[in-house]
């Protein structure tokens, strides 16, 4: 990377992070705690203190949270940063030479260093915007589906049978809402649970009463007086639906950065340490990074990765080189169950269940591939799943960076206790 005399190592500089959301609010305390005492400034679009988003499909959906449950940090420990939080006004250009952010307000920003941290927006289809159909990012997002669940009459319709739709399902399905989750993938989450993992989960809604169509992609939602009245499917026939959810995936919130020059491939490209370029860096859902134990490029659409990736970029921010190579890991709640994954599963992978019973709903599953274990996926048993998922440091981790900060399972088993308390099956039970 050229040299533009970019002051890397200098506690003084000026850092402008655009979003300040978990990823935006973790490379702030991380860059306090690294000693950081220039100028701070936190730029992002929605007019609320930072809030988290998992509830928004969970607790605070089922009305069993109020918003002030979600805050991601009290007004004291954002008080306590010393930064300036400029909120509804949001970046809509950035020059990378000047690291100047213009805003929606007209106004400009110069900085040292600029992090990205926009996350990602939900894709949409034809008929987003029809009263009754919905989209689940933000807390508002949130309000007008609780209210719109509250109301129902019929039957909801989410479409999209990935990690949110099936959140969202489970969650109105707990509120005795009548429900299909249809989607183009097979079974819910195969992407992300692999085969083993997404039947079970599939069992599960089905017990809970979710109708399930998969394989069938949705095309549009056809409206009648500005009102949802029917979505049609590319493959399968058109069904009635006057409250619809679109989950159909999102898209990194890079549309700001169009005349940048920076590169945006699904996601704002950075090397291994999170820089795009000379002063700018991206960290959190937005951030393709290069994964040097995994020698490929990669975006990471979950909680842990905004946090941990925010501390390590912080870090070099500052100087360090310190490249990210986290263990991929996510968790979802479901049916009043954590589920969590570590690394990363196929449903062509071969399964085998290491501790646990599915059949008394708890679980730990490993997946593997070509005798390599490449994930590992628990289900209502949190530390077994953390222990169980340090085989797979070596893929995911290089020798190099071992010695790093630790990162996801290795971050998670601070938690766990000390001496492993999986006890080794006597003979595991392949499954898949
Ligand atoms: C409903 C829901 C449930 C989830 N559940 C889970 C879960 O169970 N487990 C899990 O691991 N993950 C979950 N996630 C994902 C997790 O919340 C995200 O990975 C995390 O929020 C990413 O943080 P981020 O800061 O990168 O992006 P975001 O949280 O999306 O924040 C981006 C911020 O940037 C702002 N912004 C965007 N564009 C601009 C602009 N041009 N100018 C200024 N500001 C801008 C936005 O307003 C926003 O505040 C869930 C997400 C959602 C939406």
């Amino acid at each position: 990377m050229a040299s533009t005399g970019v002051p890397r190592t200098d506690p003084h500089a000026s850092v402008l992070v655009v979003g300040a959301s978990a990823a935006g609010v973790a490379t702030a305390e991380a860059l306090r705690r690294h000693g950081h005492v220039g100028r701070l400034t936190l730029l992002d679009g929605e007019t609320e203190d930072p809030y988290d988003r998992p509830p928004l499909s969970k607790q605070y959906l089922a009305g069993q949270i109020g918003a002030d449950a979600m805050v991601l940090r009290s007004t004291e420990q954002l008080a306590g940063l010393d930064a300036e939080f400029v909120l509804g006004d949001r970046a809509v250009a950035l020059d990378v030479a000047t690291r100047t952010v213009t805003t929606t307000s007209g106004t400009t920003r110069a900085a040292d260093h600029v992090v990205i941290a926009t996350g990602v927006t939900p894709r949409a289809i034809p008929g987003v915007g029809l009263d009754g159909v919905h989209v689940l990012r933000t807390r508002a997002d949130a309000d007008r589906l609780r209210a719109g669940l509250q109301t129902l009459q019929g039957p909801l319709l989410v479409l999209g049978n990935g990690v949110l739709g099936s959140e969202v399902a489970q969650t109105a399905a707990s509120l005795g809402v009548d429900v299909t989750l249809a989607g183009s993938i097979r079974a819910p989450m195969s992407g992300q649970l692999g085969g083993f993992g997404s039947q079970f989960l599939a069992a599960q809604h089905e017990a809970a009463g979710i109708r399930l169509l998969g394989g069938v992609r949705a095309a549009r939602v056809r409206g009648r007086n500005g009102r949802a009245d029917t979505v049609e499917f590319v493959d399968g026939p058109s069904r009635a639906a006057d409250v619809v959810v679109v989950a159909v995936g999102s898209r990194p919130t890079t549309g700001w950065l169009e005349a940048s020059g920076l590169e945006v491939t699904d996601g704002v490209d950075c090397d291994a340490f999170g820089a795009a370029a000379p002063g700018v860096w991206a960290v959190g859902d937005v951030a393709r990074f290069h994964h040097v134990g995994m020698g490929r490029s990669m975006r990471l659409e979950n909680r842990t990765n905004a946090t941990e990736m925010a501390q390590v970029v912080a870090g070099n921010v500052l100087g360090r080189r310190v490249p990210y190579t986290p263990v991929p890991y996510f968790w979802t709640d479901q049916h009043g169950t954590r589920v969590q994954v570590f690394g990363q599963m196929t449903s062509a992978d071969r399964v085998t269940v290491v501790d646990g019973h599915p059949e008394d709903g708890r679980f730990v599953a490993v997946a593997e591939r070509a005798g390599e274990a490449v994930g590992v996926l628990g289900w209502g048993m949190p530390k077994q799943a953390r222990i169980a998922s340090m085989r797979l440091r070596p893929r995911y981790v290089p020798v190099a960076a071992s010695a790093a900060p630790a990162l996801s399972a290795l971050s998670a088993l601070s938690a766990a206790p000390a001496a492993p308390a999986v006890s080794a099956p006597e003979s595991p039970a392949p499954v898949g």
